[in-house]
């Protein structure tokens, strides 16, 4: 496949979608040009400008770092089609109307370069019908590229292919996609609202349908499709306000006007709910109208009751019964639900039995295999599982014939039979859809193995499907060392193969928290590194990185010993840090969502940091009234120096006002970008889009500094800011104290995380090492482990999970 390069891409359209796509651009470093209509008053980019703008503002945050938005190069279609031929891929997301989109090819056309690929992000206009305006030399070059909101932080994107669009087209655009935009591909037919909203808003209205069939209220419904389900937290209603109730009837038209009795079986289920119709009808359209089906009154939350078109006290939670039965094993909890007497536990069956009924109905229609309906509902609506996953788990002939006889007893939402391939040859020989020869294609009558494409080789542990055989990464390759902490393992089968074999560190703590257990394997993974391997990784699979030190670990130690335990176990810590740093072999961490505390300073302290860009670093001990106590403060003063010693200005107090203002406001990067201006990822360190890639990169870096002939950093001195840096910064904290910033103990805490930082009671541009700063350290953690006010904050996190300010 020739190589498909990307210098640049034109986003068409600066409105909700387009404006974050290009922000996602700049944050996976594509260069990007917004277009939009020249305005009609003032400057000709006055759209783009304004939408630009709005990125800054909008939260959870489109851009890793908002200043960036200034590399969004603006553009109009009267002064910049010219620029267009400078793109490799334009990305058209205009408003959602054919005729539109149909008047801004014919009129981008001519500007378009002879290679550059061109795709519409509609949601639900036919591709193959916006590609017949298209000249002929680019209608090989047109398909649909499906993003979701917000694009930053959805996994899925669907690429559609119309019958003119060249396959290798489709496959660079895939390669592209995945890699550079960090994004998981499906591809769908050109049918309406191609796979992910088809079935997931068919699934919304069929589960509102039955909510009127089944008279639940909404917030046991929420309680009920919520976590408990394996479905967003947010559950079904709640997930309707924050979207907005406007944005959802758009969605509900669009499948409407799209489908019909005859296109599909279902339809009549798809009418828009008398409650929805109504709350428009008032104008509560959800969270940004701040009431829809709920409203908060004060610190309480009410739900909407149609009868009297008021609000009532909300809060209700489904029966426990029915919370237990969801923990059962998938095929024991179906047929629980089936046959239980409550309309909870019906209701949950039934809207089981849709999601199976309408998947296993349309799966040829929109779909080539039924993994493309699996990752698409897993991708595009937070789903842990899609419908066949489930299935399949549940017992596949058993659930078909449940499904079945609710279909012949009209029970079910529509009397469309299951398709036969559900009870006869292949499937049901496998008992499923999903084998290790690949996912059932309804229309070749085979299992198709998952698209081989040069960029999946890297993906160690691609995501997969329940009953595919894919390497689990928590048993794969050879295991050198595990215990109930930690797994020390490699993927080298030899380790003495051409390519060089790396070891691998896998956390296995919740949260991956840094236990006793985990300092003590990290420490055995460097020796064994330096025994036997080219590198050490640290990579532990899922999120997060690592959540910290573990506080409820240490609080039995801290009882029965007080703080001198804690003083040990601080020591081990550090030591472990230190072991990273200085390995014979290079310690890369393999960076991937919180790196918190002490998951923060195990990054800092390793040689070198591969981060996927949804990475959020930060020590944030001063959150539970600590002080970074396991080399995170050494770190701090110690990267001052080495800044100041580069610059021609010697005083290093400039150097350390970033560092030591992040730990003492527990700021926490929300990127790799932000973590890396916040000091805690170097310019050195690579940030790695798809996060499915991080283990390959962070293998290949280990191995590329360990054949570039790697050796540690020496342990030297550097220089500290002294008394009179620790008075500067005291001065300010005063201020802050004083006019009420901040609380006594903040200010006490900022003080001694000030005086670790700048050595202590020593003269400015004294010499240390890292040993003295790091006993300073454990002096600040253990007297502030003394202190009642730090003990209520421990507390008060261990019982709620926030942050308690005294
Ligand atoms: P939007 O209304 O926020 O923005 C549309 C943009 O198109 C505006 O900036 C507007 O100036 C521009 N525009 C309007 N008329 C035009 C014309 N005649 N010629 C050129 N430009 C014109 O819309 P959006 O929500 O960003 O949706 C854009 C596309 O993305 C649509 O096709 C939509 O179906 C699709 N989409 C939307 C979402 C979503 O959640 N909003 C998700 C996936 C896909």
């Amino acid at each position: 496949m020739s190589r498909f390069q990307v210098k640049k891409v034109a986003v068409l359209g600066a409105g909700v979608m387009g404006a974050q796509i290009a922000a996602h651009l700049v944050n996976v470093k594509v260069p990007v040009m917004l277009f939009d209509l020249p305005a009609k008053e003032g400057p000709k980019n006055g759209i783009v400008t304004k939408a630009v703008e709005g990125l800054k503002k909008l939260k959870p945050s489109p851009l890793g770092v908002a200043e960036d938005a200034v590399l969004i190069e603006q553009a109009n279609y009267e002064e910049h089609l010219e620029q267009l031929r400078d793109c490799d891929l334009i990305i058209e997301a205009i408003a959602e109307r054919m005729d539109w989109k149909l008047d801004l090819y014919k009129k981008i056309a001519p500007f378009i370069g002879k290679h550059t690929i061109v795709a519409s992000n509609t949601s639900g206009l036919s591709i193959t019908t916006l590609s017949q305006a298209l000249p002929e030399e680019i209608k090989p070059r047109f398909c649909g590229i499906h993003f979701f909101n917000p694009p930053r932080y959805m996994y899925l994107v669907e690429l559609i292919a119309t019958p003119t669009t060249q396959p290798i087209i489709l496959d660079q655009l895939e390669a592209f996609v995945t890699s550079a935009l960090g994004k998981g591909v499906v591809r769908a037919k050109d049918t309406p609202n191609f796979i992910a909203n088809r079935v997931g808003i068919a699934g919304m209205l069929m589960t509102m349908k039955e909510v009127e069939n089944f008279g639940l209220g909404y917030d046991v419904v929420d309680d009920l499709t919520g976590k408990k389900l394996g479905r967003a937290s947010s559950g079904t209603f709640r997930t309707a306000d924050v979207v907005g109730l406007d944005t959802m009837a758009h969605v509900i038209k669009t499948l409407q006007d799209n489908l019909s009795e005859k296109t599909d079986p279902f339809y009549p289920s798809f009418g828009t709910p008398a409650v929805l119709k109504t709350l428009l009808e008032m104008g509560h359209l959800g969270q940004k109208a701040k009431a829809g089906f709920y409203k908060k009154v004060g610190r309480d939350i009410q739900r909407f009751d149609l009868s009297t078109r008021s609000y009532v006290p909300a809060g209700e939670k489904a029966d426990a019964v029915y919370e237990r039965m969801l923990k059962k094993p998938a095929g024991e909890r179906l047929k629980l639900l089936r046959d239980s007497e409550g309309a909870q536990g019906r209701f949950l069956w039934a809207i089981l039995r849709n999601s199976f009924h309408y998947a296993a109905v349309h799966l040829a229609e929109i779909a080539d295999t039924a993994r493309d309906v699996d990752q698409a509902l897993r991708w595009g609506f937070g789903m842990k599982q899609g419908p066949f996953e489930l299935w399949q788990e549940a017992g596949w002939l058993d659930v078909a014939r449940m499904v079945q006889e609710d279909i012949d007893a009209g029970r079910a939402l529509s009397k469309a039979p299951l398709p036969r391939w559900v009870f006869e040859g292949p499937v049901a020989k496998a008992g499923g859809v999903h084998t290790p020869q690949g996912s059932w294609n309804p229309t070749a009558a085979q299992f198709e193995p998952a698209r081989q494409l040069p960029i999946y080789a890297v993906q160690y542990f691609r995501e997969g499907m329940l009953g595919d055989g894919a390497p689990n990464p928590k048993t794969a390759g050879v295991t050198l060392h595990e215990d109930r902490d930690i797994r020390l393992w490699t993927l080298d089968e030899s380790r003495h193969s051409a390519t060089g074999s790396v070891l691998i560190a896998s956390i296995k703590t919740k949260m991956h928290a840094i236990s006793p257990g985990v300092a003590e394997g990290l420490i055995r993974a460097v020796n064994l590194a330096e025994r036997d391997y080219q590198g050490l990784v640290i990579w532990s699979g899922d999120e997060p990185f690592s959540a910290g030190a573990d506080l409820q670990a240490m609080l039995p130690g801290f009882m029965m010993g007080g703080v001198a335990v804690i003083d040990m176990a601080e020591k081990e810590l550090q030591n472990a840090m230190l072991k990273l740093r200085y390995a014979n072999v290079p310690v890369v961490a393999a960076v991937r969502g919180l790196a918190l505390g002490g998951g923060c300073e195990m990054a800092v302290y390793s040689a070198r940091r591969v981060a996927h860009v949804e990475s959020y670093m930060g020590l944030v001990e001063v959150g539970v009234g600590l002080v970074p106590g396991a080399g995170g403060l050494t770190y701090i003063a110690r990267r001052a120096a080495e800044n100041a010693a580069s610059s021609t200005g010697k005083d290093i107090v400039p150097f350390l006002t970033e560092g030591f203002t992040a730990a003492a406001m527990a700021k926490v990067g929300t990127s790799a970008m932000e973590s890396r201006k916040l000091g805690y990822l170097l310019d050195s360190d690579i940030i790695v889009p798809n996060k499915d890639e991080l283990l390959y990169v962070a293998l290949n870096e280990a191995r590329a500094m360990y054949q570039s002939g790697w050796r540690p950093p020496h342990q030297r001195q550097f220089a500290v800011a002294g008394r009179s840096g620790k008075a500067t910064i005291q001065g300010q904290l005063i201020n802050m104290r004083d006019g009420g910033f901040i609380s006594q103990h903040d200010f006490d805490i900022a003080s001694r995380i000030a005086n670790v930082v700048t050595g202590g009671d020593v003269e400015a541009g004294t010499l240390v090492n890292e040993a003295y700063l790091m006993t300073l350290e454990r002096q600040a953690f253990c007297a502030l482990l003394e202190s009642p006010k730090t003990q209520a904050r421990i507390m008060g996190m261990l019982s709620t999970g926030k942050p308690l300010r005294n």
